[in-house]
């Protein structure tokens, strides 16, 4: 962002509408612009440019590509499931994150096989769970293992992971049964039973996370590829971890891939 500067990134400016128009001359890469609206607590700012890329998820296009795209609104409006249906075509489920210590004389004692240590220090990385074992946690970083100085030397401090699209449930819950849910798991997992209530450090709900590929996600990617296709105007291209793959490397990745794709274009409508 320091690199790009501020001329080249412009942070909590809402897309809401683009279109397309013809230049007289061809100065600027030839023929098609788009222009895209974006809206900033309301102040609206046009930007006109040869190519676009959008990459904000689905809940967020709404009808604001339907004049270049027509039919995206319809395309990611439609639900496969009661998340999808509120999310623009493609589920993205809720997730809790909840950041919790206890003193490492409450966790169980016990020497690991693996010769690691004691279960107190929890020498490791963290742990996945899974829903046959009857917990909601899904995953938990021992963040005092991984980094130093995160917390006094006698406390463990876990980042718990809960929800997702087997457990949405969470989304709508209060703070306080986050953390009673997160507690009661590590005590059946790690804790002595006596172990003090935690020290709650952090609680982030997120109601809309990572994209979900259902049944038919494949179909929704191919009507949206066509309708991409069928732009006459080329060089507008709709995408984002729905599409691309959701790791932050897949996204990366992508990125750098999508930025010759866009170079090549341009270059051709210079040629051409
Ligand atoms: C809780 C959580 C934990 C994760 N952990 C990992 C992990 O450990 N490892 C890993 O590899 N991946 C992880 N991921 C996945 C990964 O972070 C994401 O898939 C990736 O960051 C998505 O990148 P993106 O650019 O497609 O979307 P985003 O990063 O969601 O970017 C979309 C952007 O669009 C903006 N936007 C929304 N609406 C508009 C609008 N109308 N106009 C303009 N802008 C708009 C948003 O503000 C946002 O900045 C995690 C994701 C979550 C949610």
């Amino acid at each position: 962002m320091d690199e790009l500067g501020p001329s080249r990134v412009r942070l909590s400016w809402r897309l809401t509408n683009v279109e397309s128009g013809a230049n007289n001359n061809d100065d600027d890469g030839g023929g098609r612009y788009y222009v895209a609206t974006f809206d900033n607590d309301g102040t609206h700012r046009k930007v006109k440019a040869c190519t676009l890329v959008v990459t904000i998820p689905t809940y967020a296009i709404g009808t604001s590509l339907d004049v270049v795209l027509p039919g995206s609104a319809d395309l990611f409006g439609r639900g496969k499931s009661d998340n999808a249906k509120i999310s623009g075509g493609v589920s993205y489920p809720p997730v809790a994150s909840v950041t919790v210590a206890y003193p490492k004389s409450t966790f169980l004692d016990i020497d690991l096989a693996d010769g690691s240590g004691n279960l107190r220090d929890l020498p490791g990385f963290g742990m996945v769970s899974t829903r046959s074992a009857g917990l909601r946690i899904l995953a938990t970083l021992v963040s005092s293992s991984l980094f130093p100085g995160r917390c006094p030397m006698e406390y463990n401090l876990l980042s718990c992971t809960i929800g997702g699209a087997r457990d949405e449930a969470v989304g709508a819950m209060s703070e306080d049964d986050l953390v009673a849910v997160v507690d009661g798991d590590l005590r059946t997992m790690l804790l002595r039973p006596e172990a003090p209530h935690p020290k709650v450090l952090g609680l982030e709900i997120w109601p809309r996370t990572i994209p979900q590929y259902e049944l038919g996600h494949s179909d929704t990617m191919t009507e949206l590829k066509r309708m991409e296709d069928a732009n006459d105007a080329g060089g507008l291209w709709v995408c984002g971890n729905y599409r691309t793959g959701v790791s932050l490397t897949a996204c990366i990745n992508f990125g750098y891939n999508q930025a010759k794709v866009v170079a090549g274009h341009l270059s051709s409508k210079r040629r051409g």
